[in-house]
């Protein structure tokens, strides 16, 4: 679906009378192209203190040929600052003193990136308090960009040397324009990752199963997974046909008819993924229903069928697929929430309840001992307003609210999920497990 108010206001004339008029005009965000370049223009590295980070972060760009800058200097592409070292509030001044020139220069679909550490909870308060400032001044920051520019903060376990490499890829890239201030949390790699990564292939040699996969989000997905290297097997339901069957052919995927809800759907898709591809590697939980109503209407029918496919099934398949016998070791599990799960929506109790508790069990997995010692990750994306058949049907007044409630003043594509679900499940990810990153552009609800 096409956003016609944006394309107009970014045309010649539309731009002029956008201008004259003082309307907001969304700008056209940088994403991600194969082969093109990460970022297209310096980065500036800074931090406080001795910034370890900072040096990993300079040693990283040198090795992916992104020029660095040490001083905001006439434009950047992206600012990445160090703050892990930050031991009270007055500390902040070296964000401000940094970052704030830094403004200035960014070039349009700019970055910041700011990178912490979590307040540590019953230890010392004025560190905690320093800590916990970065997330209020990044989503203010985030509110502040302008020409699509994103800011999003990172934060690194105290403890354990945290794998930023693939974050700091995905959040300096146009595979993060529209995902904005938002606050991720890396660790030690639940597995030892392997040394060189093909960083335009990243999913090279993997096994990814999409569920959902005959159209919107999750044929997006399954394109995403495909183009960076994975073989993907394809999962919807036997109504689904022809469109299923597109969507597999035409990235060299193989397609599997399941209804997610059957009592073998979890059997049935590792079974195909093991004779068809010799195993499974990446397991994206993407399909889900709406069936909508306001609670005091919703019989037990609309109820049960909106849990079952958005959330039971998933507890169901995970029985397999999370079996030894299961996803191989270091594998990916992405699920699909959804900002109704964590701001509530009128008329979506059923389907509100369902993502909130597909957020519950990612939290739940991420952090299981039992799940990490396998060197499997756990994690979901909450979409906020995407364009798709399923926002086109909403009513252009409450459509148009729902587009421009957010920082860039524009709906997301399926591409901007499916290519965070990508990142996600990157090997070389390893450092990320039970997180939720939304895909909103910073949306106000639930915020
Ligand atoms: P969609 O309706 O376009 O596609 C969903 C796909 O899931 C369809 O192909 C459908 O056939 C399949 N499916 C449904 N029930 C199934 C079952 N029992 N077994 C197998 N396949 C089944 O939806 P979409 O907009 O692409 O959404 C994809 C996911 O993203 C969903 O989980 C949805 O809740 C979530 N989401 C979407 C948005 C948005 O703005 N579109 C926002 C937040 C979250």
């Amino acid at each position: 679906m096409t956003d016609s108010y944006s394309t107009f206001v970014n045309s010649g004339i539309g731009a002029k009378l956008a201008g004259a008029l003082g309307l907001p005009r969304p700008a056209v965000l940088r994403r991600h192209r194969p082969g093109a370049l990460l970022t297209p223009g310096a980065v500036l590295v800074g931090g406080h203190g001795p910034a370890p980070l900072a040096e990993e972060v300079r040693k990283l760009l040198g090795e992916w040929d992104i020029p660095v800058a040490t001083q905001a200097s006439t434009s950047v592409s992206a600012v990445v600052l160090d703050l892990t070292e930050i031991a009270g509030p007055a500390d902040l001044e070296s964000l401000r003193s940094l970052l704030a020139p830094a403004l200035k220069t960014l070039m349009p679909s700019g970055r910041v990136l700011l990178i912490g550490r979590p307040p540590a909870p019953g230890k010392d308060p004025g560190q905690a308090a320093a800590r916990a400032a970065l997330t209020g001044i990044v989503r203010s920051v985030a509110k502040e960009m302008r020409s699509g520019g994103t800011a999003n903060l990172i934060h690194v376990a105290d403890t354990g040397v945290a794998d930023i490499a693939a974050p700091l890829r995905f959040f300096l890239s146009g595979r993060s324009a529209y995902v904005d201030g938002q606050v991720v949390e890396v660790g030690a790699p639940a597995a030892p990752t392997s040394g060189q990564v093909d960083w335009e292939r990243p999913l090279a040699e993997q096994v990814a199963v999409v569920t959902g996969a005959a159209r919107g989000i999750g044929a997006q997905v399954a394109r995403v997974l495909a183009r960076d290297g994975a073989r993907v097997v394809c999962v919807d339901m036997a109504s689904a046909g022809d469109a299923l069957a597109r969507v597999a052919n035409d990235i060299g995927g193989s397609a599997l008819h399941v209804d997610v809800t059957s009592a073998d759907a979890g059997g049935r898709i590792l079974e195909h993924a093991k004779l068809r591809h010799g195993g499974l590697d990446v397991v994206v939980h993407n399909a889900g229903i709406t069936r909508d109503k306001l609670l005091a209407n919703t019989d037990a029918d609309r109820w049960h069928s909106v849990l079952d496919v958005n959330l039971l099934s998933v507890l169901r398949m995970n029985e397999t697929l999370l079996s030894d016998n299961g996803i191989r070791e270091g594998g990916r599990m992405v699920c699909v929430a959804s900002l109704a799960g964590i701001a509530g929506n009128r008329g979506q109790t059923n389907y509100a309840g369902s993502k909130a508790g597909v957020i519950g069990l990612v939290e739940a997995l991420g952090r299981s001992a039992e799940v990490r010692a396998r060197g499997i990750t756990v994690n979901a994306v909450a979409p906020g307003f995407i364009e798709t058949e399923m926002t086109a049907r909403i009513p252009l007044a409450t459509r148009e609210i729902g587009r421009r409630l957010n920082s860039l003043a524009q709906g997301g594509l399926p591409i901007d999920v499916a290519e965070a679900i990508g990142w996600l499940a990157w090997p070389a990810n390893a450092g990320m497990t039970g997180n939720v990153v939304r895909v909103c552009g910073q949306s106000l609800l639930g915020a």
